[in-house]
Formats: C-alpha cells, structure tokens, sequence
C-alpha cells in the first residue's frame, strides 16, 4: 500500500464558482436529474472499494447515451475540468477515486445487452452491465463470459475493460484483454474512437491491448465486444490439503478442471499424482455441482470473512512467478512480526496473482500507517522476486509509489507519453497510476538507501 495522491487545496469559494459553472455547462446536454452536485447526493461517489481514501467530487454526471457522454466530454474539454469515469465502483485502488475539481462521469445507466450472437459467439453490452450479467443472458445459448472477478455480480465491463480484470478461470482462458474483441468510446475531447473490430484481429497497431488496462485514463468505453464460450460439459474442484477448510491447515488449493469427462479425470489424476508428491496431507474431489459450489464459496467470500475478524483490511494485488509463492510467504510472515499487524494470505496460486489482506482498524492512524508500509513492502518484495505492483487491480492512486521501484523514470516518460497521444491536456483521470518524477524522488526520499538519496536536484514539496 503506497501514499495516496496528494490533493492540491482550493478554497470552498473557488470550489463553489467552479462547480456552478460546470453544472452551467452540463446542464445544457443532460435533464437535471442526471446531475448531482449537492453534498449529500455526491458522497456516496467519495471512494470504490479503497474506501480509506475518499474525495466528494465536484459535480456527478449520470448520462443515458452516448450523445451525451460526448457532450459531457466536450464541455469539460472546452472548460479545462478533470474527469472521472466510474462503473460499479468495486475496484480496490482508487482508480475511480474523484477528483476534488473534477466530474464524475457515472456510466451506472449504461446497462443494455445490445446482441448475443450465438454463430459469432459474441456478446455487444453497454459498459455499465455488470459482468455476471452477460454470462446469465448467455447461458440459454449454451455460453459464458469467462472472466470471473469475485465482484462479477456488482462490476461493469467498462470497469474490467480498464483494469484488464481476472478471476478464477483466467488461468485457462485469460483475462480481459483475452476475451474482447471491440471496444467503442470517446476521448476525452468527444472524439469517437473504436478499437478492434468483429473480426479477432485488426490491421494497423493493436491499439485494443493498450485500452485495456488503461484504468480510465485514455478514453471512455461505452460499448464491448466480448466473446463467449460453450459452457464446460464438466466442472471438478480439489481441495488440498485440510479439506473441508480445516481451521489447522497451513494452506488450501483449490483445483479446477473442465472439459469433456475424459479430460477431467485425466487431468484430476495428474493433478492429484503431483499434489500428493509435494507433501498434500488430504485430497478431496467434488462429485456434484453442489459440493463444487461450496468448495468454491470459502475462496469466493474470503475477503468479506475477513471483515469478521478485523474492523478493516487492505487487500494488495501483486504478482510474482508462481515458482517464488512459498518464499513469497515466507516473507509475508516476517513482514506480519515487523509491521506487528495480522495477514490473511488469498491468492489465485495459478498465475501468481497475490491478495495479502493486511488487518488493521483505519481509526487508529498508527495502524493505518504501519498498513501503508506493510502493502508497499510487499509489492516492492514481489518486484524484487521478478515480479509486478499489481495483478488485476490496477495502479490507481494506491501504488502510485511502488510504480516509482518498478519502472525508471525513463519508462514512465515514455507511459506519460502514451496518455498524451490520447488525452492532450491530461484531464481524464489525472493524477492516477503513473507517477511523477517529483513523486517518484519524493518517494526516493523515504526509501534513502545507503545514505543515497535519488534525484537529489529535484525540488522537495
Ligand atoms: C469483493 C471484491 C472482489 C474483487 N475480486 C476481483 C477479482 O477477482 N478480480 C479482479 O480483477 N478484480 C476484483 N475486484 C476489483 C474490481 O471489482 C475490478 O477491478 C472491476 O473490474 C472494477 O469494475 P467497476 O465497474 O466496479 O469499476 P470502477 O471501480 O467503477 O472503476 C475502476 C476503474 O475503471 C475505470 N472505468 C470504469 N468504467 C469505465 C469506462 N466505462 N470507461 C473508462 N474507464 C472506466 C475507472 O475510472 C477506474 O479507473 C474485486 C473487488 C471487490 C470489492
């Protein structure tokens, strides 16, 4: 966990001005109730799932078409306001976080499957339908969405679109970006754009795999072209270890295999030949969709089980290759003495995927700060383990640091670079995921090492 961005301070008076003249100029595009800007209707847009950090934003706009999503980005291009778009709000490092002058662009209306192409298996949604939801619409054909987050009954797909989101079936079918074809949008001046096509390829750049991923910051995404698969004919669960979630066991996994019936016994068993090789204690195979169901539900509510045993927690999204995770928890476990707070360790073992959930109570500033700490170690732990700052989860403004230890300066330019090509006055989502040299140096700062402090020209602020 890294530092939040720091906010710059304007007055309530210069707040107020501006905010009159942003709902001036929306209201000319969209009716008013699609326009909040009272206190009490904004807080609840303060934060997403990183709820320690929070900012009421400006003004919330909620616009039902794409015509007015354009407006909206029109008008604050011509006045110079920031904006942030938002899905369902589940992301869990501020990347819908508001900005204090900026709007809040709700894509919560976006919410019609528009086509289920059962030839083409394909799938045409608006970005605001939440991700279960494409999977339930295709199941009378015979299809599913693959991608899985355990938030797949609230999150959007324009949310998972920007942070090339994952879950349990992503191993076997990849994430995200593996499973879209066509993404259409606007950027931030209003300018139409569509990346990829109906087709599964496209000629020029591949300008679809930088989008997504890209946390909001080069474009909106109002519509997606997902694909669909044939559900598996069979689904089995192992469960590792102390089966049946043994309060004494040292770790669970959890196995997955699907195919034809042939292919999952086959691959059950070299499974199970492998596991019980490296020291698994107890070895349990589901029989049934049931018995798979609740093997699953210990993994799947783990995060809200964690609220049972401590006032709050953060949940850190790393990645590190799959042969470092015992060493990877080894050192988790020391950081836990250092850093005198508990840790539940759930990750998604196959691709390497870490969510620590470090317990602390946010009332207590201390713990808080040790909190801090704790995450940034860890994910500077998995850089040096050869790994990344995040898995799925995105940057935000939660790892904005430990972007500064991952990449050099020169790399960030060169991200910086990239935004620039797509949003020229950097107003969509600002301030997120890629760090500023001063802030990397800032940073540098309270990681002097050897009594070396980086860019020591740079202005401290
Ligand atoms: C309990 C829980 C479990 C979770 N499990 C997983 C998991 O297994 N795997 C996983 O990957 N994630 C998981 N997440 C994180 C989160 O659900 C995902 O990141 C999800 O994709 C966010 O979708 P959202 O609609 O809530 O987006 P938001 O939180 O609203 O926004 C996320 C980012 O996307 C941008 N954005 C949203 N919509 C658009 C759009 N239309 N156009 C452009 N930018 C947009 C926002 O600006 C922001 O930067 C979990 C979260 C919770 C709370």
């Amino acid at each position: 966990m890294n530092a939040s961005a720091t906010p710059q301070e304007f007055s309530a008076l210069q707040r107020s001005e501006r905010q009159a003249q942003v709902v001036q100029g929306l209201s000319a595009h969209l009716p008013a109730y699609a326009l909040l800007w009272n206190s009490e209707d904004t807080t609840p847009y303060e934060c997403d799932g990183l709820t320690a950090y929070r900012q009421r934003p400006l003004v919330v706009a909620l616009p039902e078409n794409e015509a007015q999503v354009q407006a909206v980005l029109k008008t604050c291009y011509a006045l110079a306001v920031p904006v942030v778009a938002r899905g369902a709000g589940t992301g869990l490092s501020g990347g819908a976080m508001p900005h204090q002058m900026g709007v809040t662009l709700s894509l919560a209306r976006f919410n019609r499957i528009l086509k289920l192409d059962p030839v083409a298996r394909t799938a045409v949604v608006q970005c605001g339908v939440r991700n279960l939801a494409i999977s339930e619409a295709a199941a009378p054909l015979g299809l599913y969405y693959a991608p899985d987050p355990s938030s797949q009954i609230a999150c959007t797909i324009g949310g998972n679109v920007a942070e090339n989101s994952g879950g349990v079936h992503c191993l076997k079918y990849g994430l995200t970006l593996h499973n879209i074809v066509k993404i259409k949008g606007f950027t931030m001046e209003g300018a139409p754009v569509v990346f990829g096509s109906d087709a599964l390829d496209t000629p020029g750049y591949d300008l679809m795999s930088i989008m997504i991923g890209s946390e909001g910051m080069l474009a909106v995404v109002t519509e997606v072209t997902v694909k669909l698969i044939p559900k598996p004919m069979t689904a089995a669960v192992e469960d590792y270890v102390h089966a049946g979630y043994d309060l004494s066991a040292a770790a669970i996994l959890l196995c997955e295999s699907d195919g034809t019936p042939d292919e999952v016994e086959e691959e059950i068993g070299r499974m199970s030949a492998v596991l019980l090789a490296s020291g698994a204690t107890k070895l349990a195979v589901s029989r049934d969709e049931g018995e798979r169901l609740k093997f699953w539900s210990g993994r799947k509510n783990a995060f809200p089980a964690s609220g049972r045993i401590s006032p709050d927690y953060m949940c850190m999204d790393s990645t590190i290759p799959r042969k470092r995770v015992a060493d990877i928890l080894l050192a988790i476990q020391e950081m836990e003495k250092k850093y005198q707070l508990r840790c539940a360790n759930v990750f998604h073992a196959g691709d390497g995927n870490l969510h620590p959930l470090i317990l602390f109570d946010a009332n207590d500033p201390d713990q808080l700060h040790r909190c801090e700490l704790f995450g940034a170690d860890i994910l500077e732990t998995s850089v040096a383990m050869g790994g990344t700052v995040t898995g799925e989860h995105g940057v935000g403004v939660e790892k904005l640091n430990s972007m500064c230890v991952q990449f050099s300066a020169a790399e960030n330019e060169q991200m910086f670079g990239v935004k620039r090509a797509f949003d020229t006055k950097g107003l969509l989502n600002p301030g997120k995921v890629i760090p500023t040299l001063q802030r990397c140096a800032e940073y540098g700062k309270m990681l002097v090492r050897g009594g070396q402090l980086k860019h020591p020209d740079l202005p401290r602020f």
